[in-house]
């Protein structure tokens, strides 16, 4: 599948003939589940069943674990040379370069993402994660410390075991190669869960990891639901650490879970509710329409991050929202996510749809000014589509302010000066991402330090690399991927005390 895919005929074909693995990977073979049962995976575009997938259970995260500690035991993977490891990234980075085309096929017959979207960004960013903490492998370094002249102290870092890593939808791939990646670089083994609406990308990438040279048991992957497959996960005693992304109401639950187990360490990436603030100051007004446009209706905003609020000054308030009816009809047509001309496909399943339509609902209900859109597509009625959404008059205190709709809905609000648009954006129990935009670098640099999120753009909004640590305050997580930083949440210090007397 590597000619030009420039046409839905030709994506078409491709899917009509596309190989999706159903079964679970463990061990470096696919295999069904313990029980045998199978769940059906619904393209949300559609509506019809693409595969019947093995439905994994506790049982099954049993034979994976056990799998990923004997290969833990034996040292297959940690005892190996660094080099060897890096070789063996690089391959895997490259195979799944190879194979872009059709992991994009994968992600949109899973979860409807548009296939543009899913070559320019899903891939080539897992390409680039693989790569970069690849590289990172021999980069791994301890310290010996200034102590008595008798003795030596030295401190290292060390891999933590088994991995569980439990994924969300969204990103499918890309979210876990976040996890997967640095785990395996830091010499872990790992089984993943991933979310139950779209695993045929994840199952593949285990296969390449194998395909690549990595050993037999290092990297398995267990298909299933949350409260069964993730639930075992979770709980297992000879799981070290479990790496999640996803709700911030199961985060809550995975930390009971590692208190009722093994004291697991548990590092969350949950939700969001992300604010951009529009100063009058702005240097191009043009350009932050934009970026509130696509930092909202792309993906269909089925993104974490996603800047959900729009905090835009009174001053400039008319102008921006005429704008960005304007820009968002232009941008954001929904379409068939095969077509590589549609930028906005359907939600991940009907369910969803559901929950951002009673979003919507709830806004107009609470008394928000529907501005555009608010409703679901009846010329596409076979796919789970909401339209790109905007509320204005927002008050703080309305549900279309404060809780993730995880649609593309946006809820804007105007504000006075810059000390209210900071108490706003931080009146939230998220605190994931947030952007500034101003011309003035004394004002952006005072509200870079005044808001409370984890990552803050500046006269941008999504901008950014694999140096870039990503992750939360408050209840949008407790970690950071990508980045070095994140490479130390996946190793543990052992501190080595000699005597020389
Ligand atoms: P979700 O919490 O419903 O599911 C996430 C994963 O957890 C899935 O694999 C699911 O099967 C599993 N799970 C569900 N219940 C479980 C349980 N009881 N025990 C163990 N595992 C369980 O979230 P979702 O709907 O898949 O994803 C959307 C959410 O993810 C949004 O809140 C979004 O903000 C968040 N998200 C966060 C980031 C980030 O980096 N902060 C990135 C992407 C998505």
């Amino acid at each position: 599948m590597t000619e030009a895919m420039a046409t839905l005929a030709d994506w078409s074909r491709a899917a009509a003939g596309v190989t999706i693995e159903p079964g679970l990977f463990i061990n470096g073979k696919f295999r069904p589940s313990a029980t045998g049962e199978t769940f059906a995976a619904v393209n949300p575009a559609t509506g019809n069943i693409t595969a019947q997938m093995a439905c994994g259970s506790a049982a099954d995260i049993d034979a994976a674990v056990a799998a990923a500690k004997a290969a833990w035991d034996d040292g297959r993977w940690r005892h190996m040379l660094p080099r060897q490891r890096m070789a063996i990234f690089a391959r895997f980075a490259d195979l799944v370069e190879a194979h872009a085309h059709e992991f994009a096929l994968l992600e949109s017959l899973a979860m409807g993402k548009p296939v543009t979207d899913a070559l320019n960004i899903d891939i080539p960013e897992t390409v680039v994660t693989i790569r970069y903490f690849g590289e990172c492998i021999d980069k791994i370094a301890g310290s010996v410390s200034n102590s008595a002249h008798d003795a030596v102290h030295m401190v290292s870092r060390e891999p933590l075991g088994v991995v569980g890593a439990i994924s969300s939808w969204n990103y499918p791939l890309l979210m876990a190669t976040w996890k997967v990646a640095p785990a395996l670089a830091a010499g872990n083994c790992v089984v993943l869960k991933p979310a139950q609406q779209a695993p045929f990308s994840c199952l593949k990438l285990a296969r390449l990891f194998v395909e690549a040279g990595g050993p037999e048991g290092v990297f398995n992957v267990v298909n299933g639901f949350g409260p069964d497959a993730g639930k075992a996960l979770a709980l297992h005693p000879d799981v070290a650490k479990i790496s999640f992304t996803g709700s911030t109401r199961v985060g809550k639950q995975l930390m009971i879970y590692a208190g009722q187990s093994n004291l697991k360490r548990v590092s969350l990436e949950t939700g969001g509710k992300s604010p951009q603030i529009f100063m009058p100051d702005l240097p191009d007004l043009d350009r932050a329409v934009d970026a509130a446009v696509m930092g909202i209706f792309d993906n269909a905003g089925q993104v974490c991050n996603a800047g959900s609020r729009l905090l835009v000054h009174r001053d400039i308030h008319d102008e921006f929202v005429e704008k960005m009816s304007r820009r968002a009809a232009q941008l954001y047509a929904p379409g068939n996510p095969l077509d590589p001309a549609t930028t906005l496909g359907p939600m991940v399943s009907r369910n969803q749809q559901q929950v951002v339509l009673n979003g919507i609902k709830k806004g107009k209900a609470d008394g928000a000014t529907l501005a555009f859109g608010g409703h679901d597509v009846p010329t596409m009625a076979d796919g789970a589509y909401v339209v790109p959404t905007l509320f204005t008059d927002i008050a703080p205190t309305m549900d279309i302010a404060r809780e993730e709709i995880f649609g593309p809905v946006a809820a804007l609000t105007s504000f006075r000066d810059e000390a209210e648009a900071i108490r706003i954006a931080n009146d939230s129990i998220y605190g994931l991402a947030a952007s500034v935009w101003t011309n003035d670098v004394r004002r952006a640099h005072r509200m870079v330090k005044a808001i409370e999120a984890g990552v803050v753009w500046v006269n941008c909004f999504g901008d950014g690399d694999m140096t870039q640590p990503f992750g939360g305050f408050k209840q949008s997580g407790n970690t950071r991927d990508k980045s070095m930083e994140c490479l130390a949440g996946y190793m543990q210090s052992k501190s080595a005390w000699f005597s020389l007397g």
